[in-house]
């Protein structure tokens, strides 16, 4: 049914390999390594009525319910629109869903992703449904930023974390996700995706390298003069705004190490290395920690879904970087 990772197989046993189940799981880790994968899979899993140690059968009543979305004893609570937030009403819905018996006779598995994306009112509200369990139901939590959680949610939940796989595992798996790609191109790819195999798809899908190009094009002519933070900040308007901030944060981080060590196997992508170390040379210390900060709290901003003017905003990050060189 769901897809399974090579990378999970531990995980994945320590899991459902379980004599007793958990009333809740929270499931945390980078995005892009497939948690959600891992929790569908679970899912099906603990809803079937013949399961294996790989997981579902995939061919009694329930796992057939589930493949035509009509398991009646199974209920995802996800945001209504992507990158939105889960509502208080939906998670009354669901909690109304925990309380009723189990049509099949068996269990009844609930799947909730992203976590952090309840507000505080929807999170209270999933409170009554941790605090009190009702019959045999298990809540399936995802949860990619699970510091943003309450902690009354996280000690309410046995804590799994789902880490990163290794660079050759992903590579490995890469290569037969993107056999088109060459290898080096997997490698930056990966990179990219700060390690996140899924991730790497993704990028690659939504055009990533040709993105990224762009950028660094742009951030060439920005320091040369030849064009204007607004007109790259409109320029750039196909390209997500965490993805930029990402990579300037990694830049400003990869300027001030350069400063540190002179280190010039840690410039990081082959694309940027020269502005990193002429910027390194240029830009006074305290100047780009001072960008870096400012960077950092953007971010956090993007990341919370705020309300941004993502053409001023990004108007404002190329200002400060085109006067990071004091000498021109
Ligand atoms: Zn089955």
């Amino acid at each position: 049914m769901a897809d399974a990772y090579p990378w999970q197989d531990s995980l994945w046993q320590q899991l459902a390999g379980r004599a007793q189940h958990a009333h809740a799981y929270l499931l945390h880790g980078p995005a892009g390594i497939g948690k959600r994968a891992l929790a569908e899979r679970l899912m099906a899993s603990l809803l079937c009525q013949r399961p294996t140690a790989q997981g579902a059968c995939g061919e009694c009543k329930s796992c057939l319910l589930l493949k035509a979305g009509s398991h009646p004893d199974n209920y995802i609570l996800e945001p209504e629109e992507a990158d939105k937030a889960i509502k208080v009403d939906q998670v009354r819905d669901l909690v109304s869903f925990v309380v009723q018996t189990a049509q099949l006779g068996g269990r009844k598995v609930v799947l909730i992703e992203p976590v952090e994306s309840m507000n505080i009112n929807a999170a209270n509200a999933l409170l009554k449904s941790l605090e009190e369990p009702s019959g045999d139901t298990v809540l399936l939590l995802v949860s990619h930023q699970p510091s943003r959680l309450l902690p009354t949610i996280k000690s309410r939940c046995v804590q799994q974390a789902c880490p990163l796989p290794g660079e050759a595992m992903s590579l490995d798996w890469l290569a037969r996700a993107l056999p088109d790609c060459s290898q080096e191109e997997r490698v930056e790819l990966l990179t990219l995706a700060a390690g996140s195999p899924l991730a790497a798809v993704n990028l690659h899908a939504q055009g990533v390298r040709e993105q990224r190009a762009q950028v660094v094009d742009g951030v060439k002519k920005l320091l040369k003069q030849q064009q204007s933070p607004t007109q790259l900040a409109e320029g750039w308007n196909a390209i997500p705004l965490l993805l930029l901030f990402d990579w300037f944060c990694d830049w400003s981080s990869l300027i001030l190490r350069y400063q540190l060590t002179q280190d010039e196997e840690g410039l990081g992508l082959m694309d940027m290395r020269k502005v990193i170390q002429y910027l390194a040379q240029k830009t006074a210390q305290d100047k780009v920690l001072n960008i870096q900060d400012w960077i950092l709290a953007q971010r956090q901003k993007v990341l919370s879904k705020a309300n941004l003017n993502r053409v001023l905003l990004l108007e404002a990050l190329l200002v400060q970087w085109a006067t990071l060189p004091t000498q021109r």
